[in-house]
This record gives C-alpha cells, sequence and structure tokens, in this order.
C-alpha cells in the first residue's frame, strides 16, 4: 500500500491545501495529514480548530487520517510506516524552499519527497494571505473550505 504523508501548519487549511491532497489521492492509497506541533510558531487557529476543519473537509474520505505530531517529520514517517512526503508547488519560492527541505530528509532517511504543482487556480492561495484577510475583515470564502468559516 502506497502511504503518504503531508506535512504542514494549517493555519488554515486552503483550497490550495485541498487542491494537492485531492490529486494525491490519485497517487497514493492512503494520505495523512500531519499537522506539525511547533511551540515556538503563533497560530490564529488553534490545534484542535486546525484538526476539527481537516477532518471535517474530509469526513467522506476513508483514504485521508489526520494527525499531529512533533519533531523531524521523516521520523514521523517511519512511525506511520510511510515511505513518501507530498508537498505542494505554487512557484520557484516553494521550490527553492523545498529543494533544500527535501535534500535534507533524504539524508537522513529513505522517504522520497514528491511534489504536485498546484493548479493555476489556486497558485495564489497561502495560509499566511487567509489569516491576513481574516484580520483585515475580508471575504475569505473563496479561500478556504466550508469547515473554516465554522
Ligand atoms: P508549512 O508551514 O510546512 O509550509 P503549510 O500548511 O503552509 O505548511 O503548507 C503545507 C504544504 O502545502 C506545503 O507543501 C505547501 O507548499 C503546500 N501549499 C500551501 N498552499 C498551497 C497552494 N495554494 N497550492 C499548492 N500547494 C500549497
Amino acid at each position: 500500500m502506497k502511504k503518504a504523508v503531508f506535512p504542514g501548519s494549517f493555519d488554515p487549511i486552503t483550497l490550495g491545501h485541498i487542491d494537492i491532497i485531492n490529486r494525491g489521492l490519485i497517487l497514493f492509497d492512503e494520505i495523512i495529514i500531519a499537522i506539525g506541533i511547533n511551540a515556538d510558531k503563533k497560530h490564529m487557529f488553534s490545534l484542535e480548530d486546525r484538526k476539527r476543519q481537516i477532518e471535517d473537509t474530509f469526513k467522506n474520505e476513508s483514504r485521508i487520517k489526520v494527525t499531529t505530531y512533533k519533531g523531524l517529520t521523516v521520523d514521523y514517517c517511519k512511525t506511520v510506516n510511510a515511505k513518501f512526503i507530498l508537498r505542494g508547488l505554487r512557484n520557484s519560492t516553494d521550490f527553492n524552499y523545498e529543494q533544500s527541505i527535501a535534500q535534507t530528509n533524504a539524508s537522513l532517511a529513505e522517504i522520497e519527497s514528491v511534489f504536485l504543482v498546484c493548479s493555476p487556480k489556486v497558485s495564489n492561495i497561502s495560509s499566511s494571505i487567509v489569516r491576513d484577510v481574516i484580520r483585515n475583515g475580508g471575504d475569505y470564502r473563496n479561500l478556504v473550505p466550508r469547515s473554516v468559516m465554522i
């Protein structure tokens, strides 16, 4: 069974993440959406809220699991027996950032990073832009799934 971990902060989950996850389901039998716990980072949504938003979004998809983890992503992959890390690319900035992480991860463990280029309709979306729109009272309905609005 091909299992991938899709790691991230998901503060909050956006239509960009969903685009990558749905297309990842064509490649993988199971995708574990893993929210990294980083005590040093300030979040807009609590860990519980982020987890609930993702679980709610994929409640009808049995091949998606939602979890949280601490520490290195490759160590977490080993504990769940996943050989792949799934990541999304929007642009060359994402690529440059992801390249060094993927190379480091490959040197730490036998885990392949798999990148999917996002659909053009979501290439402008990031969690940080969504947080900015929310903070400033803008309409963010076209950027996130319904579960983030509840
Ligand atoms: P991180 O803090 O690890 O970057 P994020 O939650 O911001 O976590 O992102 C998780 C993954 O989703 C990353 O691979 C990121 O590039 C990808 N991603 C985020 N937004 C988009 C988008 N609009 N299109 C494609 N991939 C995206």
